[in-house]
């Protein structure tokens, strides 16, 4: 199949060669175009303007937020060919995606929410998860090459619902984070070295992804590799906050969660890595997890 792709950052890049790999031919383009010229001459992909990518039978979207996919759908859709399917991998908002849903069927363009979960090592094998929202019969025709870039695809409802699932993830991500950064400091502070307490928690009930992969991993060892950006994240906990909001169900928590992640990026800068968010606690702490 003829694939475009737009936003070749920590996720597209690896994403769409796995696309290449999978045997499609993939149109790649990037606001900084150096970037798309880099991504054809590592991998054979074809780095081309915004407007050729309307060449493409599917088009896949990865960008920050879905304020700057509705500005590549809008500069695009004079150049949509009807039958087009418009997949959208950024972590975006439901009710902007139902916009744009609504925009491109204007064009006869079907439009899947497709946002993943796996991180940059996840994107790298194509073993990410998918959660997809949107017409059934779209996500049929987007199945096969979604499988490219993710191992478990799962369709979880109509256009935003994807969206909705992905904000939820990743609000429990940061609340589960912050949660055990307060709970190591806390040991530490009582005499219990941070690895001998994580031993213990990753064979508790206590356990989660931030004390199985991201503090080990990251924190420990103070690597804090920036695989993910902080301001990515507290984005997403914003959008979480306004889907338990807007779904009616009491949220102090996603509400509270809302305003730390706010307040991190604030202190430590939009592009710090996520996992620096345990910086603020061992700074409030006056202590390390270590
Ligand atoms: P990056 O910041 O690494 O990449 C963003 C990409 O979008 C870059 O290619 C950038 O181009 C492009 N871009 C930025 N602003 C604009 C704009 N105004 N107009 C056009 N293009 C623009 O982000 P990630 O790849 O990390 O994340 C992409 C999406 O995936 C986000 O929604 C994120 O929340 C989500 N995500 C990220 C994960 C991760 O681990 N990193 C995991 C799962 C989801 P340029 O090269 O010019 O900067």
């Amino acid at each position: 199949m003829r694939v475009g792709w737009i936003g070749l950052g920590a996720m597209g890049w690896p994403m769409a060669k796995n696309l290449k790999e999978a045997g499609h031919e993939v149109l790649v383009h990037n606001r900084t175009e150096a970037k798309a010229r880099a991504h054809a001459e590592a991998y054979g992909t074809r780095a081309v303007p915004l407007e050729a990518v309307a060449e493409a039978e599917a088009i896949f979207s990865c960008l920050p937020t879905s304020e700057e996919v509705a500005a590549v759908v809008e500069a695009l859709l004079p150049h949509l060919r009807e039958g087009t399917l418009w997949i959208d991998c950024t972590s975006g908002e439901p009710e902007k995606s139902r916009a744009i849903a609504e925009r491109l069927s204007g064009r006869g363009v079907a439009f899947l929410d497709a946002p993943v979960s796996g991180g940059t090592a996840g994107a790298e094998a194509g073993t990410l998860a998918v959660m997809v929202g949107g017409d059934p019969a779209a996500f049929e025709r987007a199945r096969p090459l979604l499988e490219a870039v993710g191992r478990r695809v799962v369709h979880v409802g109509p256009v935003g619902a994807g969206h909705a699932v992905k904000a939820v993830n990743n609000t429990l991500l940061a609340a589960n984070l912050w949660a055990a950064a307060e709970g190591l400091l806390a040991l530490v502070k009582e005499g219990v070295p941070a690895g001998l307490a994580l031993e213990v928690l990753n064979a508790s009930s206590g356990r989660s992804f931030a004390t199985e992969e991201l503090i080990p991993n990251r924190v420990l060892d103070r690597s804090f590799p920036l695989t993910f950006k902080l301001g990515l994240l507290a984005k997403d906990v914003r959008i979480g906050a306004r889907v338990v909001e807007g779904a009616g169900v009491p949220s102090p928590l996603f509400h509270l969660v809302r305003e730390l992640y706010q307040l991190a990026a604030r202190e430590l800068g939009e592009e710090a890595d996520h996992v620096e968010a345990v910086k603020v606690v061992e700074g409030w702490a006056g202590e390390a997890i270590r």
